[in-house]
């Protein structure tokens, strides 16, 4: 019978006299011999492995490890290996009062990082040079991650990973089809053969196997198609005309044996919007179908190469006891696996940071990712990478939102939505105006799985919980955040702000009780362009539900400011505001002037207030309601503006009434 869940114990101390035995005497006090095992902070994973490891989190002082010497005479061997490592890639560590974190796990590799404002996110990965000759029995080798992205060895990888998706059976996921004549690039790259020249041909509804990047544009705008480039470009592009990232893209794809690359600043005439609509409408089957999406993940833009040289790794000589020499290696690392539960790889670099660049990988089926160290793989399916060669199932981006609709579970959809929503928005925009059409790929993903009606971000069929999105927790440094100067979309949407937002995610109780508080009685969306799920011109819902009117007042606290509400008989709630508020007066439809509050513009001078406001209940959990607070519109009168979002026990709701509203 096996052991109650509540008597089984996933992790144990080591017994730190039995590990170390004899050799206790000869431990370092500061480093424990580099060893896992044998310190009172050593832990073992006992539960989850056949065969149980041992690992040990050390936090070093700094200043005392700049006492040690590069050499051995007298001092610890193993810390003169950690300061040689901290010597080589964290320049001006000696003498600083930060903590160096030392993990190091049994037959791993041991990872370096400091507490210090200047070395945030670095690390540095220790490991033997070769898996048979280890300098110590409980350290190991890493996969050797070659020199150059370029290389035989790199490509060899990557057609690998595309035939281990292509061949195995296992990937369903992977295994897509499209109606070539609806969905397929309008235009591709003939990239050419000796003889023929590179140029760019129109694909007339015909399938293409192709190849298609994804980059930053940079400031610098990259060799583009015009209306007046246009015919040149059908004729002849000479290579050297192109820019070097666009350069290193076609020799991938001849690498790769296909012959059509589709990148959007050549296959898109830029100033034709007609043109540029309807091509940005089908982004979402063109990543899609790409045979495989090159992401130049380390490239800023057009003139950065994505083939490129790694930093090389460092060798740390050492000699162990018995005088025998062994070179252990030393490189930078980034903390970029995916894990075990559900969180995919985080490759990083300036594409991960740009708007559009999100659904380009998320709706990819494969994508590789030009890292500045390494080359990254994901499909539907499975991750792998250059440090970690084999594969493995776990989560991915692409995966995402496939898995959520196989799942045909409407929750699970919703979920997968606010969590693109979520990293999107912390990503930045050339233009503003993008801020609906960069996403507008994803939506039509989901438009198509659930049939719902799209509210400039928003889902009618999920509309209370997709109301209460918050902006992430504000910190003082961004005190003075405020609206946008022009309009852009409905104040009940994120995409009303430039700021990171969050959802509220229910534990699987309060899944199970949560309700919505609101009825949609009707919506207007009236889109810009060509693009039904791209920029707005107009949109407004109108919605039933509880009401109470309350006083919200500003106040400027400790550096920052705070917005409380005051329903009548309760105690005071904070509020998760938008954007700093402002108090504004209206003329109401007596002719009277009355007090709202409205989110800040930049020019507006902001100061303590106490105004009437309007909330809304909008979702009703166990013990507990949700909310938006507010204002009067200046736009159009009679309607109402989005000020933030509440969250209060239910007492505090007892007294509402009934109200439809229009939300603009
Ligand atoms: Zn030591
Ligand atoms: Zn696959
Ligand atoms: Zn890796």
């Amino acid at each position: 019978m096996p052991l109650p869940k509540s008597l089984r114990r996933p992790v144990r101390r080591t017994s730190s006299a039995s590990a170390a035995g004899t050799s206790r005497r000869r431990r370092c006090r500061t480093c424990n011999n580099l060893d896992p095992r044998g310190h009172t902070n050593s832990i073992q994973d006992a539960e989850a492995l056949k065969e149980p490891k041992a690992s040990l989190n050390l936090v070093l002082d700094a200043l005392a490890l700049s006492n040690v010497k590069p050499t051995t005479n007298g001092t610890c061997r193993f810390c003169v290996v950690l300061v040689q490592a901290l010597d080589a890639f964290f320049s001006e560590w000696r003498g600083s009062r930060c903590r160096v974190n030392v993990n190091i796990k049994e037959k791993g590799t041991i990872k370096l990082s400091l507490d210090g404002g200047q070395w945030a996110g670095q690390m540095v990965e220790i490991y033997a040079g070769s898996a048979s000759r280890t300098p110590w029995p409980t350290l190991g080798a890493a996969h050797h991650i070659p020199v150059n992205a370029g290389s035989d060895e790199s490509f060899n990888f990557i057609r690998r990973c595309i035939q281990g998706c292509l061949a195995n059976p296992k990937h369903t996921a992977c295994k897509v089809t499209c109606e070539p004549s609806v969905s397929a690039p309008k235009r591709l790259i003939d990239v050419g053969r000796s003889t023929k020249p590179i140029r760019i041909l129109e694909t007339q509804g015909k399938a293409f196997q192709y190849i298609a990047l994804s980059h930053c544009w940079g400031s610098a705008t990259p060799l583009t198609a015009t209306k007046s480039s246009w015919a040149k470009l059908t004729v002849n592009i000479p290579f050297g005309d192109l820019p070097p990232l666009f350069q290193d893209a076609i020799i991938i794809t001849r690498q790769l044996g296909l012959r059509y690359l589709w990148i959007d600043s050549l296959c898109i005439i830029q100033d034709s919007i007609r043109d540029w609509e309807t091509e940005a409408a089908k982004m979402a089957s063109i990543y899609q179908n790409s045979y495989v999406t090159i992401s130049a993940t380390s490239a800023s833009n057009g003139s950065a190469k994505c083939l490129s040289d790694r930093q090389k790794p460092i060798k740390i000589p050492y000699e162990n006891t018995t005088k025998k020499e062994f070179a252990l290696r030393a490189r930078v690392y980034s903390n970029h696996h995916p894990d075990a539960n559900g969180k995919p790889a985080t490759p990083t670099g300036p594409l991960t940071l740009r708007a559009w660049a999100l659904q380009e990988h998320a709706l990819s089926t494969r994508v590789l990712h030009y890292t500045s160290t390494e080359l990254m793989f994901e499909c539907r399916t499975s991750y792998r990478c250059e440090c970690m060669p084999e594969r493995k199932t776990r989560a991915t981006t692409p995966a995402l939102i496939p898995r959520a609709v196989a799942s045909k579970q409407a929750d699970a959809v919703w979920a997968a939505w606010h969590r693109i929503v979520e990293q999107y928005s912390t990503r930045a925009l050339t233009m503003p105006g993008d801020k609906l059409p960069a996403i507008s790929g994803i939506a039509s993903k989901i438009r198509k799985a659930t049939h719902s009606d799209y509210l400039a971000g928003l889902w009618k069929s999920n509309l209370a919980f997709d109301l209460l999105w918050q902006r992430t927790v504000p910190t003082p440094s961004d005190g003075d955040f405020h609206a946008l100067e022009t309009w852009r979309a409905p104040s009940f949407s994120w995409s009303s702000l430039d700021a990171p937002v969050t959802y509220y995610t229910p534990d699987d109780d309060e899944r199970e009780t949560c309700r919505s508080s609101i009825t949609l009685v009707s919506s207007t969306v009236i889109p810009t362009g060509l693009n039904a799920l791209g920029t707005v011109s107009d949109a407004s819902v109108t919605l039933r539900g509880p009401t109470a009117t309350a006083t919200l007042s500003g106040r400027y606290i400790r550096g920052a400011w705070e917005y409380t509400l005051t329903i009548k008989g309760t105690s005071a709630i904070q509020i998760a505001h938008d954007c700093c508020l402002v108090k504004a007066g209206v003329i109401s439809d007596a002719n009277e002037e009355q007090w709202t509050v409205r989110r800040a513009k930049q020019n507006q001078t902001l100061s303590e207030f106490e105004a009437p406001v309007l909330c809304l209940e909008v979702a009703r959990y166990d013990d507990f309601i949700s909310g938006i607070v507010l204002g009067l519109s200046e736009q159009k009168p009679g309607a109402w503006e989005r000020l933030g979002t509440f969250a209060a026990e239910t007492e505090s709701l007892r007294h509402t009434k009934e109200k439809d509203l229009v939300l603009v």
